[in-house]
């Protein structure tokens, strides 16, 4: 065809173009673009990351139904402060940050690299506060339980973002949303935390039940995935008023800020789904959500 037809059939095409017709064609564009799912992850006992169980065997098969991330950033209920920070060392230490456990938990290492490069861009997208760049943390078993089973040989960097324990609930909401890019930038974000998370009613003698959970840790699993959902964010930002059993789930909001991050980072095109729906313990729930278009 010569040059001129071609140009003119072109101009046809586009001419003859309806509004709405563009439209669609935009809105396809933006639907095969590559944006990463977002994870809650319920960690539970750190045992999770040396054991093989109906939870562990769920996060290590993850990873096949995924595209591989160039780096994973976790917001762990394990890593509190005053104001945010994010890691930024190359070589992020493991950090064994519990008592009790077994031997073989305390010689778990998990060299997988940090990314200062993708530590200083979160520094740039976070303009509602200033982050820290941190180089003592590394990584806590909120972070490693989950991610050394999903990636064993810990070849993808692994960054942490943490959780300004001064703030309320919508504060980390609206945090999470400054980190959307992220998701488009290959960044797989996972929030660790529990839902349902009271380890003074631990039922100890009852941990290796399957699914056992006291009427109000079921009771208020349901509720968090009916919000889930239906999408209302609102009423788990404000979650001392979900329930009178709110309390109990939630005697302090650590385990349960991460799911608020996760939360924040659902887009309106997103799709939620749940995995590991489980209560462990009587008091804890393992309860996961996967957020993805
Ligand atoms: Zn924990």
């Amino acid at each position: 065809m010569e040059r001129k037809h071609f140009l003119r059939l072109l101009a046809g095409t586009f001419g003859a173009m309806t509004l709405s017709s563009f439209k669609n064609l935009t809105d396809e564009l933006q639907s095969q673009e590559h944006v990463m799912p977002v994870f809650f992850i319920g960690h539970g006992s750190p045992m999770n990351a040396i054991e093989t169980n109906s939870f562990s065997e769920t996060w290590r098969k993850l990873p096949s139904q995924i595209p591989l991330p160039r780096a994973v950033l976790c917001i762990s209920a394990h890593w509190l402060t005053r104001g945010t920070s994010v890691t930024a060392m190359a070589h992020p230490k493991t950090i064994h940050d519990f008592g009790g456990f077994p031997q073989a938990l305390f010689d778990v290492q998990y060299p997988a690299p940090g990314s200062p490069e993708l530590a200083a861009e979160t520094q740039k997208l976070i303009t509602s506060t200033k982050v820290e760049a941190d180089h003592d943390w590394g990584l806590d078993h909120g972070t490693w339980s989950i991610i050394k089973q999903m990636y064993p040989d810990a070849k993808i960097p692994v960054f942490q973002l943490s959780i300004d324990y001064y703030k309320p609930a919508a504060y980390h909401y609206a945090l999470a949303k400054e980190l959307a890019q992220l998701r488009r930038k290959g960044v797989l974000i996972v929030g660790s935390g529990n839902m349902v998370h009271n380890l003074g009613m631990v039922d100890f003698a009852r941990i290796n039940d399957d699914d056992y959970g006291y009427d109000w840790a079921h009771e208020m699993n349901t509720i968090f995935k009916d919000k889930i959902n239906k999408g209302d964010h609102t009423a788990l930002m404000n979650y001392e008023t979900l329930n009178k059993a709110a309390r109990l789930a939630i005697p302090t909001p650590d385990h349960y800020y991460p799911l608020i991050y996760s939360l924040g980072l659902q887009e309106k095109r997103d799709h939620v789904s749940f995995f590991n729906d489980k209560a462990v313990a009587g008091s804890l729930t393992m309860t996961s959500v996967r957020i993805d278009r």
